[in-house]
């Protein structure tokens, strides 16, 4: 079964960068002195609707999570090659490891030749939209937004101000999580986790902002899918009658990601208004305790179930009808 995913273009897909399977090692809380850098290309952000937009998102997510970093936003698209090339180099110059063998020079060399970067740059100059949320694992480790086509996201506010609250709960998820492990290993975050509550908090924080209104968004994520893609939660559990919520098969077969982040939002709302569990727990709290206890016991510590319990419970609840479920936000 095919499924047409319409993922928004600044809603990412997780990359982790520079992907080097050394021993894995338990990652540190990331808070950082210094505030995210944003770099925009030539041509963009005439009027300062862009950055402004993006800003407004970034700064409540900074106020809510705490700051996080280094954490570098691009806002890219085509019109001045030499300008996209001097940004990359730069890029390149903030991933450069101090304490490697190898030259600055022969770093940042390595970083412009893979094949990944080459292409993200014609990308950019075709004025294609690809990109999301980049880290890396090793040092330095950092953590980037690089949207290749900024001009569509600098034509829609409200989307880009989504955006940039969606990616940075993931910046701070990634800081209290080891991504060198599998998704479904316990140092690291199920999908449905990551784009799940990512999606929950950045909708919450938008009706937050005056900008949607966040129940019927998530009824949306139920009938048709709203802005993450088709088909919505119901077509699919009527269609894929063995889903699972814990399994990355989704994900891997790259046909129903869009699962995680609609099944997701709803597991998360099922632990605020059903499991009654703390909103700031549940996006934020449970978190910190990842690196120490591991998720599964995190969970529970904060959840006050096991995820084996919870996945069954969700399960059964998310079947029932629209006027049921949407019944918990009252
Ligand atoms: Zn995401």
């Amino acid at each position: 079964m095919r499924f047409i995913i319409t993922l928004v273009a600044y809603f990412c897909c997780l990359l982790p960068s520079l992907a080097i399977a050394e021993k894995p090692q338990q990652t540190q809380s990331r808070i950082s002195k210094a505030p995210p850098k944003i770099i925009v290309a030539k041509g963009l952000n005439a009027d300062g609707s862009l950055v402004k937009n993006y800003r407004r998102g970034l700064e409540y997510a900074i106020d809510y999570f705490g700051n996080y970093g280094p954490y570098y936003v691009y806002l890219l698209g085509p019109g001045d090659e030499e300008n996209i090339r001097a940004i990359y180099q730069r890029r390149a110059e903030t991933r450069v490891n101090r304490d490697s063998p190898d030259s600055p020079r022969r770093q940042v060399m390595q970083f412009l030749n893979q094949g990944s970067i080459t292409e993200e740059i014609k990308s950019v100059l075709a004025g294609h939209s690809e990109g999301g949320l980049t880290w890396t694992q090793d040092p330095p480790v950092l953590y980037e937004d690089v949207t290749t086509n900024a001009t569509q996201r600098e034509k829609d506010p409200v989307e880009n101000t989504w955006g940039a609250l969606h990616e940075y709960h993931h910046v701070f998820q990634m800081a209290h999580c080891d991504t060198k492990f599998d998704r479904d290993s316990d140092k690291n975050l199920n999908s449905w986790m990551s784009e799940g509550m990512a999606s929950y908090s950045s909708a919450k924080f938008m009706e937050n902002l005056g900008l949607i209104d966040f129940q019927k968004y998530m009824l949306e994520l139920r009938t048709s899918g709203g802005n993450i893609g088709r088909p919505g939660i119901k077509e699919f559990l009527e269609k894929e009658p063995d889903w699972d919520l814990a399994g990355e098969r989704y994900w891997e077969e790259g046909e129903a990601a869009q699962v995680y982040y609609m099944l997701g939002a709803w597991a998360t709302a099922y632990l605020i208004h059903v499991q009654g569990v703390e909103e700031q727990v549940v996006l934020r709290e449970w978190y910190y305790d990842i690196p120490r206890l591991g998720k599964a016991a995190a969970f529970e510590k904060h959840m006050g179930l096991t995820l084996a319990d919870f996945y069954q419970k969700f399960a059964r609840f998310i079947q029932q009808p629209d006027p049921t479920v949407m019944a918990i936000f009252n």
